[in-house]
């Protein structure tokens, strides 16, 4: 493979930090990529679908092994570096990011796996928390490399169940499986329509003429930590009265708009809106991927401005700065349509443009997004990548 120059940048400076640090040189590099959902807010922990795709923006190890059973790790993008023994794994909580690392090789070692200790350097060109998905990317990248080391055989969708445990388990955050999918099963030059009740994808082609962007509003995220359980606690309450009604519904998924809005003054106004937006979103998915498909790209347009509209007036996940970046995309030439990316909160939208318009849709965004909010974004396109792999193994064997 050609090796870019800003690549080759990249792999010098991460061997020289690594020298520097273990006076030794790396013998292998996994990669895990970030990924942008096209379409789906919060439908993946209500078993629904999502339009996902991994981005070339990623998270690389640089690693070599060690024989002690013992893991040293240090990030480029964070502070603090950490040691622990594999035999006797323990939350950090001085170097809260090795978290990540460490609820890995907690899982694998749950599930029977045996991971092999090694001395390890992470450089990410995800930004975190910003819809991207960097703690995904870390946890992926973490697996790939315990996975090369020790010869492992694991399907990538048990990686990414797994990696998904160990947010949830160790780190402990209850996201849903989106994330840790994507960066495990992306595929270059594609959209992977993707089911979280089966936890299986089907790839979707994009016809010509449609650019994806990705518009980062840089904005801090300004969560209490509270939001995520609590959206997912309203859906949970939805899905219980609806049962009441529908003994079949076991999950939002199962739900329709009839059947929500037949029961509407059973349901809290706010559970209400919340189920409203999850049940609706979900059916987009499905469309969107068709529009997408056929090249019919003012309908999926359409339905990302009606995404973003549900998130902000329904699910209330939208920032100041996501409504000053949407102004200033929707106003840009080029532009079909926007809806914010992850989980909401700030971050980054994402944008269907019209192909060829790509840098004056930047220009014009960039200038006025700054002009309202006095904060530069960042601009560029969601390019489709492959999941996580090895990038090199020194000693590979055969
Ligand atoms: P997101 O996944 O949307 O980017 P999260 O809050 O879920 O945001 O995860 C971000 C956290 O993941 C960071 O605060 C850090 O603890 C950890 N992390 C991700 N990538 C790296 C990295 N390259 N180096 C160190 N820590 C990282
Ligand atoms: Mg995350």
């Amino acid at each position: 493979m050609e090796i870019s120059p800003d690549t080759q940048a990249r792999k010098d400076l991460i061997s020289t930090k690594f020298i520097e640090i273990y006076d030794n040189s790396p013998e292998i590099w996994v990669q895990a990529p970030g990924r942008v959902d096209l379409m789906g807010s919060h439908t993946d922990y209500n078993e629904g679908f999502v339009l996902t795709q991994a981005i070339d923006r990623n998270t690389w190890i640089a690693a070599r092994p060690r024989k002690d059973g013992r893991v040293r790790i240090c990030s480029l993008n964070a502070p603090g570096c950490s040691e622990f023994d594999l035999q006797n794994l323990t939350h950090d909580e001085a170097t809260p990011w090795t978290n990540y690392v460490r609820g890995v090789a907690d899982i694998l070692q749950q599930e029977g796996y045996t991971p092999l200790g090694f001395d390890g350097l992470v450089h990410s060109t995800i930004p975190f928390g910003s819809g991207l998905s960097s703690s995904a990317a870390l946890e992926v990248a973490t697996a790939t490399l315990f996975q090369a080391l020790g010869r492992l055989q694991i399907d990538p969708v048990v990686i990414a169940k797994m990696c998904q445990r160990a947010e949830n388990e160790f780190v402990g955050l209850n996201c849903g499986i989106l994330d840790q999918y994507s960066s495990a099963m992306g595929k270059a030059g594609s959209v992977l329509l993707l089911d979280c009740r089966t936890i299986t994808h089907e790839t979707k082609p994009i016809a010509p003429g449609l650019q994806v962007m990705i518009c980062d509003t840089r904005a801090e995220r300004a969560l209490t930590g509270s939001e995520y359980p609590e959206r997912r606690a309203q859906c949970e309450l939805g899905v219980r009265i609806l049962t009441g009604f529908y003994p079949h519904i076991k999950n939002l998924r199962d739900a329709t708009l009839e059947q929500l809005q037949a029961h509407q003054s059973d349901l809290d106004p706010v559970v209400f809106k919340r189920c409203h937006f999850i049940i609706a979103e979900n059916q987009r998915v499905l469309d969107v991927a068709e529009a997408l498909a056929s090249g019919d790209y003012l309908e999926a347009g359409r339905l990302a401005n009606e995404s973003f509209a549900g998130a902000r007036d329904l699910y209330e996940i939208v920032s100041q700065e996501m409504i000053a970046m949407q102004a200033a995309i929707m106003a840009a030439p080029g532009a079909l349509g926007t809806r914010g990316a992850g989980a909401g909160f700030g971050g980054c939208m994402v944008a269907f443009v019209e192909s060829g318009q790509e840098d004056t849709f930047t220009q014009y965004v960039t200038r006025h997004y700054q002009a309202s909010t006095g904060i530069e974004p960042q601009v560029y396109p969601g390019v489709a990548a492959d999941g996580a792999g090895i990038l090199e193994f020194y000693n590979a064997p055969g």
